[in-house]
């Protein structure tokens, strides 16, 4: 009997050449996709494989959205149409229900489409393939397996998109950004938080976890484990083991959020076989944008969790300005690898030029505790850079690429979080 699984043979999949071949529809990949055709380049054609682009904007009914890159505030919804619409009227040729399930040397990929797969000849091709926040499974959250178990992503997409109300009396765990945008979507939905429950000593971002959960009058609990979610077919309630003092607490629920833990979307980079960072969990990038495997750019959340809208945007802007540069045969000055010392959990990009970078002006800097100290930069055992830091785990950190004096020895960079 013949295996469905089977690829069909090479020759008999419809072939098609293309100068940029984008994937993601999000807001690096559309930004990317109006810069492209705006430089010039002939044929460029983004593959979404949702049946609407915006990526994640487009089920946010909150703002904000849209300041860098319209100066005026949107609602996710409004910023992500608004995206498509330049990307649209600039030229670019947007597929939807497109989903690329591999890419390969050339650069090629293979693209599964409603009409059955497709292969794209690409003289460039750019990954724009997002983030996922961590589930509950991820998280390894015991207890029942009632309804009402949500992400941040999955709660907006039934509120924004579908007009259903999941739950009145949801606990939310995690204080990242994003964390926010669940109690904005709980109250637009008539559900008023029983409680956010975090992990650590402290919110992870500061602003506003320090007065907006107060004005709400949100209980906080922090340092606070999962021991268990209880209900049959609907949560009943969480309960809480604090693991300074060992208290354990039940709260009453209806419903139980899980936001942010985020990690790239970088599942076809890596089994396309371009290298993965170990820090970031994305392709690994050099400040030119460019991935392991020729032709191939990345830009947006998969390179590291979690940006905002508009520096994703940015991102797609300026790699996309690289791609259209290489055109042009410009010269691409030597490469200096750029490692993680003691405290830093990433870097992005993980080399950079010695001349200065077109794409990325800045080492992207994440710790993986909190420290108060300093953020050293060494090559070959000399300090380059320093700066007074006191910081924690997701806090976005920027080190402009102008202030280091690299060397070309070849030595690499080593980026150091000390305690002091
Ligand atoms: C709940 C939530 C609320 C947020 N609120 C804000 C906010 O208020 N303001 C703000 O500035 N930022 C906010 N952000 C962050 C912002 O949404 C992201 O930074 C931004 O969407 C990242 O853009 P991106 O293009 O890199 O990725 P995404 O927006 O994630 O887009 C990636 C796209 O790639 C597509 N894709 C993935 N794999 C494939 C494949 N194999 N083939 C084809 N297509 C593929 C996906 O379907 C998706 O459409 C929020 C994020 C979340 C999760």
């Amino acid at each position: 009997m013949k295996d469905i699984r089977a690829l069909p043979d090479d020759d008999v999949i419809p072939v098609e050449q293309v100068d940029a071949l984008i994937v993601g529809g999000g807001p690096a990949g559309l930004s990317a996709a109006a810069t492209l055709k705006r430089a010039g380049v002939a044929k460029v054609v983004l593959v979404e494989r949702q049946n609407e682009t915006g990526g994640i904007p487009r089920h946010c009914g909150h703002s904000p959205f849209g300041m860098r890159e319209f100066h005026r505030v949107l609602s996710g919804k409004r910023y992500a149409a608004r995206l498509a619409t330049e990307a649209i009227s600039a030229g670019a040729d947007i597929r939807l229900m497109h989903s690329v399930v591999g890419i390969s040397e050339g650069p090629q990929a293979l693209v599964a489409t409603p009409e059955g797969l497709r292969r794209f000849e690409a003289r460039k091709i750019l990954i724009a393939t997002g983030v996922r926040e961590t589930t509950r499974a991820g998280r390894l959250a015991s207890g029942s397996r009632p309804v009402g178990i949500f992400n941040t992503g999955a709660l907006q997409d039934l509120v924004h998109l579908r007009g259903l109300r999941p739950f009145r009396r949801p606990v939310i765990i995690g204080t990242e950004l994003v964390s926010m945008s669940a109690i904005l979507t709980c109250l637009s939905a008539g559900a008023r938080p029983a409680a956010i429950v975090e992990g650590g000593k402290r919110p992870v971002v500061r602003a506003p976890f320090n007065w907006l959960p107060a004005l709400l009058q949100i209980p906080r609990h922090y340092e606070a484990d999962i021991l268990e979610i209880l209900g049959r077919s609907a949560v009943e309630a969480i309960v809480l083991k604090n693991r300074r003092t060992g208290v354990i607490t039940r709260i009453a629920c209806d419903g139980v959020l899980f936001t942010g833990g985020f990690t790239p979307e970088a599942s076809l980079a890596r089994l396309s076989g371009v290298t993965i960072d170990g820090g970031s969990a994305g392709p690994e990038i050099d400040s030119f944008g460019r991935t392991s495997m020729a032709g191939v750019y990345a830009a947006g959340n998969v390179l590291r969790g979690v940006e905002t809208a508009g520096r994703c945007w940015a991102e797609g802007r300026s790699v996309a300005r690289v791609m259209a540069d290489d055109w042009r045969n410009a010269t691409i000055s030597a490469k200096v690898a750029v490692e993680t010392g003691g405290g830093v959990k990433l870097v992005v990009p993980q080399s950079v030029s010695i001349a200065p970078s077109p794409a990325f002006e800045y080492l992207q800097v994440r710790l993986d505790s909190w420290i108060n100290g300093e953020l050293v930069i060494e090559q070959g055992g000399y300090v380059i850079w320093k700066r007074r830091l006191s910081s924690g785990p997701e806090r976005r950190i920027l080190v402009p690429l102008k202030e280091l004096e690299i060397n070309d020895t070849g030595a690499p960079l080593r980026v150091t979080a000390n305690k002091l």
